[in-house]
């Protein structure tokens, strides 16, 4: 199937009613989505609308009793205490609808090289509980998806978000063919690290050239280890100096310099990539919005220069 424009993954339902003074930005999605519109990034003809993601689809990675509890509203306070989230049937909608977003921009990604999912990378959900605004780890599920379904045998989860991938490191643990890496504040949240197949942790204040030349240094070390078939991006926007929980210092510049990075290694492996959003965290949503397009921009560029002219698959 051909892919004239980058394909884009958005569903109406992520931005859901939701206190505006809420820690969780909720409508930095549908902010993001009328942003690109404007631009002329995401229009009718490569924004592809996800289904929820079925049952036995997230228990790839996640305890049936958790799955349902959550879909019922059966979440203790506790729970929800440390989710961070208001149950709705609007929220459980949109935690399904945006692992099912997840799951559709890995296939796009193996159609036409490259895909960009709106949302996505809630890399804090375990198993049989959530975290830090994550109920359903996508990651986890989806590249579980992609190896026990689509017939690969390796899958990369390359996390640049600033927070550990802590629940997909401790999904995927004893999924071989999944290889985890996290890229993340050494100390920022989650203060109990997990163990991913590869961690590098850095110091907060981490600026540009640091950064850039860790992530140099990363992806050398991922080129020791077999090539992966698909790679999972998260390019959470939290590394950027101003989020409210970055800590770290990187400029827009460096924000897109990291992601063109990510891109063009893999370009040059021939490995598709699927990009999510990841963390961004802003008291002004329309900056924070904005801060997430810097990945969209950045990943259309590269779409447009290296695949909008080929069918990747063949
Ligand atoms: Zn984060």
């Amino acid at each position: 199937m051909k892919h004239p424009d980058l394909p884009i993954v958005y569903s109406p339902h992520y931005s859901i009613p939701w206190d505006p003074k809420h820690r969780f930005p909720m409508s930095k999605y549908q902010r993001l989505y009328e942003l690109l519109v404007a631009e002329g990034l995401a229009h009718r003809g490569n924004v592809k609308v996800p289904s929820p993601c079925p049952r036995d689809t997230l228990a790839l990675a996640h305890s049936l009793p958790y799955i349902d509890r959550f879909q019922r509203g059966e979440l203790t306070e506790r729970e929800l205490k440390h989710l961070g989230l208001v149950w709705s049937e609007p929220l459980v909608r949109r935690t399904v609808t945006a692992v099912g977003g997840t799951l559709l921009t890995c296939r796009l990604a193996l159609e036409a090289g490259l895909a960009c999912h709106l949302a996505g990378g809630t890399h804090h959900a375990f198993s049989n509980r959530g975290n830090g605004f994550c109920v359903f780890n996508d990651l986890a599920v989806a590249a579980r998806y992609c190896v026990e379904h689509l017939g690969l045998n390796r899958v990369l989860i390359l996390d640049c978000d600033v927070h550990q991938g802590d629940g997909t490191a401790a999904i995927l643990g004893n999924e071989p063919r999944c290889f985890t890496c996290s890229i993340h504040g050494a100390r920022n949240y989650p203060f109990e690290k997990q163990r991913s197949d590869l961690d590098v942790p850095l110091p907060c204040g981490t600026d540009d050239t640091g950064y850039l030349a860790a992530l140099e240094q990363t992806l050398a070390q991922l080129d020791q280890s077999p090539l992966p078939e698909l790679l999972i991006y998260d390019g959470g926007s939290d590394v950027h100096q101003e989020d409210r929980l970055g800590r770290m210092n990187l400029t827009d510049r460096g924000v897109i310099q990291r992601d063109h990075r990510v891109l063009a290694w893999a370009r040059k492996r021939g490995i598709p990539v699927a990009c999510v959003i990841g963390g961004g965290y802003d008291h002004d949503h329309q900056r924070l919005a904005e801060r997430h397009a810097l990945l969209v921009r950045t990943t259309h560029r590269f779409y447009r220069d290296y695949f909008s002219q080929s069918d990747f698959a063949n």
